[in-house]
């Protein structure tokens, strides 16, 4: 048998592509933060992950290309042997002062960062208790480390307590997380996590990707916002988010970190981060921590915008932060959803199974503090326009109706 006969026999993206209705991989000509461009097309991005609207910040600009004049375009190792910078130690630094833990490294991705830091601690004799709407990474993670998996249906307190009691009491348990999740937009319920960790003598690893720089008063993230960062073992993180940069970082007690800074095959085995990725985090990280106000905008346009779409009739799920889905219920409705308003120039994600499970297909929207109200106004003028042209606000309005 032909180990590339499934490759050539698959033709699900070669339909898609044929009916132009490809949504993926799609190349933006320009960045132009809360605008881009398409095909020679300008688009408003609703679908970005720069949450405070950093990536082109010129204070980063500026610092990345000063880090890339001084140190070179590449550390060209990875951080275990030849690629450690005196800038990597010194964010390392600054990230366990600002976060309030002992210490923290730092990887080149949030996706590295949660493989290596999971397979380090989850060993073949250790479970790994994990919501099912975890993040890919921190999955790949358990794998790797041979690890026992038991999934918890989401955010369902109930099940987690049954999964953590069908386990050996005496085995290595670590609960896994997301504090905000990245499709749908709502946080864990961290403070009964908390209580059956307690009660079961587990520990928690918190993946704050979508929390750090967005949520807490200082931006410490989910944990913070809380109010249980004491009780919460490990935090990792990405800066390709907030931070508008490439990177990711795990931070908690000194022993766990150094046990992990020397099991991680991730960072081992891997690059380091750039001198310029570094330098723009080092940035980021000074504007997070004094620019309280970019975080209050971003939350003043998220809770504008929510309540606009929900006013017009669209279901937007549980979301409590800048992740704002529309849910569509099935692929053909998300995909022709978001081809129309493609093609009236708004830029959103188009999420289907299996990053979500089948049914709970969804267009994800997420939010800057950079938005300008005008640009949140169109948006929403183009939403009704489409919800109306494919009879959808109706039909949710009779939904509505149908259930109360
Ligand atoms: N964790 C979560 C919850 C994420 O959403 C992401 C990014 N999609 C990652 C980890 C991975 O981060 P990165 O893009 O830096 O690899």
């Amino acid at each position: 048998m032909d180990i590339l006969k499934k490759c050539f026999d698959w033709d699900y993206v070669k339909q898609l592509r044929n009916n132009d209705t490809y949504p993926y991989f799609k190349s933006l000509e320009e960045k132009l933060g809360t605008e881009t461009m398409v095909s020679s097309t300008k688009m408003i991005m609703i679908g970005s992950n720069d949450y405070l609207g950093l990536s082109n910040d010129l204070r980063l600009i500026e610092s990345a290309a000063y880090a890339t004049e001084k140190y070179g375009t590449s550390s060209s190792g990875s951080r275990f042997l030849n690629g450690s910078l005196i800038l990597h130690q010194e964010l390392e630094e600054r990230l366990a002062t600002f976060l309030n833990r002992e210490k923290a490294i730092v990887f080149s991705t949030g996706f590295q960062t949660n493989l290596g830091a999971i397979s380090s601690l989850i060993g073949r004799n250790d479970f790994a208790i994990i919501d099912r709407d975890v993040h890919a990474s921190i999955v790949d993670g358990i794998r790797l480390g041979f690890g026992k998996m038991k999934r918890f249906r989401h955010n369902d307190m109930l099940d987690l307590e049954e999964k953590l009691n069908s386990i050996p009491s005496n085995a290595g348990k670590l609960i896994i997380v997301d504090g905000v999740f990245s499709m749908e937009g709502d946080l864990a319920n961290l403070k009964e996590i908390v209580r059956l960790k307690k009660k079961y003598n587990a520990r928690l690893l918190v993946d704050d990707a979508h929390g750090v720089g967005v949520l807490g008063e200082n931006g410490r993230g989910t944990c913070e916002y809380l109010g249980v960062e004491n009780e919460v073992d490990i935090i990792t993180g990405t800066f390709s988010k907030s931070f508008g940069s490439l990177g990711g970082f795990v931070a908690g007690d000194k022993d766990v970190v150094d046990f992990i800074q020397h099991k991680a095959r991730s960072m081992i085995f891997s690059a380091s981060m750039t001198p310029a990725s570094v330098a723009a985090t080092l940035t980021a990280l000074d504007i997070i921590e004094t620019e309280p106000q970019r975080r209050a905008r971003l939350w003043s346009n998220t809770n504008k915008f929510t309540t606009h779409l929900r006013q017009l009739g669209f279901n937007t799920g549980l979301t409590e932060t800048p992740i704002i889905p529309i849910m569509m219920g099935n692929t053909f409705q998300t995909f022709l959803f978001w081809q129309e308003l493609s093609a009236q120039g708004v830029y959103t994600n188009p999420i289907i199974s299996p990053a979500v499970s089948e049914g709970s297909e969804l267009i994800r929207t997420s939010l800057m503090a950079t938005h300008t109200e005008e640009q949140l106004h169109n948006v929403l003028e183009i939403f009704e326009l489409v919800g109306n042209k494919l009879e959808m606000i109706q039909t949710m309005h009779e939904n509505v109706l149908m259930k109360s």
